[in-house]
């Protein structure tokens, strides 16, 4: 499913923030010899999301810019969590999103002796200690924030003492849970992150790379700095939720490279910075929310079109240039904000009213015989595929004396306001003629069946020779000529602006929120036979109804089409 964007060389540099001010001027002072290495380190837990596309634009966009590189780094530590499938939807993931990682992708398991070695070196300095409290009692000896915390009666166990237990650790002699290995630095800090956090934990669990050679693994805190340090990264972003871990982060690198508290800005080595993450309204973006959907079938897959994935985006007909240029005109900036969901809406719509070719298709056809049009008779238009983009070419549409078009397009008691089909009406059907309704035709029950109408020889293409007027002007199918259809029809998935604020108040889970009309599936659509044999993925504005795109779901012959977005644009319209 995975597609290629090779020719759409990403243009993600937004207009500059704090980040890249930052970057700028280390590379004008020369710090880590004018180099610039980023990465992006997801964790395979779960898919990417749309605020994964925010980070991976930064990481990737920051490193084109700069003339750097950008890692894709697996920060796989937690076995009981991850998974291949995870691995290798997020590698095609951020090629779709159009970027391109250096070398070949790593994975933080692979320095796990590397970081074993590394914490043996941090107990022969004396700066980290097997502790073997119960959870229970490590969590009453960690203090609060308003509380220092009390010293581990095993703080002072000796550098060989440690060094055999953190051996037999690793040795499976012991199991979950029995002890760990914790970094000593000061259990009185403010920062409760460096109340001797924990490097090291037991965990008797296959690793989806490692299988089964580790029952010891390393902690975020502690495998991610050093993982950035191998690497040679030189500037690592995170959202903000990492600035307390950003003074562990450079404690655990300058344990290891040289004493502790030794490094100063511009000397080099790897360096924290933190963004605001993405929030969007009426969405909740965290994977553990996500995979709850997923698990307890709220939705139809990780790739569900009303999902936030970036899988789910794509099922769903967003193209990747549209995902970043979302993030470049959402920013980077230092304070978390939520952004309407309604402007990434307007940023595919934009994109696809430039790219998509334009067809008809009826989604509840209601019929229109033509009584003046013969019967063995059919005309064909040639019609523009896209009426400002002429390399888009045109394609074939035939008309007979049969044709759907949208049920409320009709009106058998019009309003004031409603100037589309009604009888006796006039109006347009799109570049083919002039027709007029004389009769609708009812069904014993009284719901109108079918319409019965004439059409205008002299208005081909449809305009009348006369000059008159018609005030609306309607797409339409052959009925002839048709291709049935089904067509999906998406609303958000939940009803509140803020789903977990909303459940909250109301004293249940974010799942109360769910919208329960999110997704309405309607069969028999009718389409232009053009697009009988649409590729899936394949993306195109149906004329007055919105962007669709074919889903993977499609067949020979049976298409499948999902609403990506429809015209109206509420964004542009509260943003003018
Ligand atoms: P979640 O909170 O959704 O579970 P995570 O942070 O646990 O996400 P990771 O796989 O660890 O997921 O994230 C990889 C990278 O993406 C990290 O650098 C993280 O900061 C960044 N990231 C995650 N969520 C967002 C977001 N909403 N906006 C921007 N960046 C994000
Ligand atoms: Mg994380």
């Amino acid at each position: 499913m995975s597609e290629s964007n090779a020719e759409t060389a990403p243009a993600v540099s937004g207009p500059s923030d704090f980040i890249r001010e930052i970057v700028a001027a280390d590379v004008a002072a020369g710090n880590n010899g004018g180099r610039v290495a980023t990465r992006f380190p997801p964790e395979p837990n779960g898919y990417l999301h749309i605020g994964h596309a925010k980070a991976i634009c930064l990481d990737f966009g920051v490193a084109t810019e700069f003339g750097g590189h950008c890692n894709l780094r697996f920060d796989d530590t937690n076995p009981v969590k991850e998974d291949v499938e995870y691995v290798d939807s997020i590698k095609d993931d951020v090629r779709w999103l159009g970027f391109e990682w250096h070398g070949r992708e790593l994975y933080a398991s692979d320095y796990y002796e590397q970081l074993y070695q590394f914490a043996e070196e941090l107990i022969r300095k004396g700066l980290a200690y097997v502790d073997s409290l119960s959870p229970d009692e490590m969590r009453q000896h960690r203090g609060t924030l308003t509380e220092p915390g009390r010293h581990s009666p095993y703080r002072t166990r000796r550098v060989d003492e440690n060094l055999d237990l953190f051996r037999r650790m690793r040795a499976g002699e012991f199991q979950d849970g029995a002890h760990v290995l914790r970094a000593k630095i000061d259990m009185a800090s403010p920062n409760i992150t460096m109340r001797d956090p924990v490097l090291y934990r037991i965990r008797h669990a296959d690793h989806h790379r490692t299988g089964s050679a580790w029952c010891i693994y390393p902690m975020y805190d502690y495998a991610h700095p050093l993982s950035d340090a191998i690497e040679g990264i030189t500037h690592s972003f995170c959202t903000l939720e990492y600035v307390d871990h950003r003074p562990l982060y450079d404690w655990v690198i300058d344990a290891i490279a040289t004493e502790p508290g030794r490094r100063s800005p511009g000397e080099g080595g790897p360096r924290q910075y933190e963004f605001a993450r993405l929030n969007l309204n009426y969405t909740v973006m965290s994977k553990r929310k996500l995979l709850q959907l997923v698990h307890q079938q709220h939705v139809n897959g990780w790739d569900d079109p009303r999902m936030p994935t970036v899988s789910g985006l794509r099922r769903r007909g967003y193209t990747p240039e549209s995902i970043r240029d979302f993030c470049a005109r959402v920013g980077v900036a230092r304070k978390e904000n939520v952004i309407d969901v309604g402007l990434l809406e307007h940023c595919v719509r934009e994109d696809l009213n430039r790219r998509a070719p334009r067809a008809m298709a009826v989604l509840r056809p209601l019929k229109l015989v033509l009584t003046n049009y013969p019967e063995a008779r059919s005309d064909e238009f040639e019609i523009a595929s896209h009426p400002d983009d002429a390399s888009l070419g045109s394609r074939t549409v035939p008309f007979s004396r049969e044709i759907y078009i949208e049920r409320d397009d009709f009106m058998e008691e019009p309003p004031k306001k409603f100037f589309r089909l009604a009888p006796g009406r006039e109006v347009r059907l799109r570049n083919a003629y002039l027709v007029t309704c004389t009769e609708a035709i009812k069904n014993a029950a009284g719901e109108i069946v079918e319409l019965r109408g004439t059409y205008d020889p002299a208005t081909r293409g449809g305009n009348a020779l006369d000059g008159r007027k018609v005030k609306a002007t309607l797409h339409w199918v052959s009925a002839a000529h048709a291709v049935d259809a089904e067509i999906r029809l998406y609303d958000r998935l939940f009803t509140a602006e803020d789903p977990e604020g909303a459940a909250e108040h109301a004293g249940g889970d974010f799942i109360s929120q769910l919208n329960p009309c999110s997704l309405e599936v309607l069969g028999g659509c009718k389409l232009e036979p053009s697009l009988g044999n649409a590729a899936p993925g394949s993306r195109y504005q149906f004329e007055r109804l919105g962007y669709f795109a074919a889903d993977p779901d499609t067949r020979t012959g049976a298409p499948v089409f999902n609403r990506t977005v429809s015209l109206k644009d509420s964004w542009a319209k509260a943003n003018p």
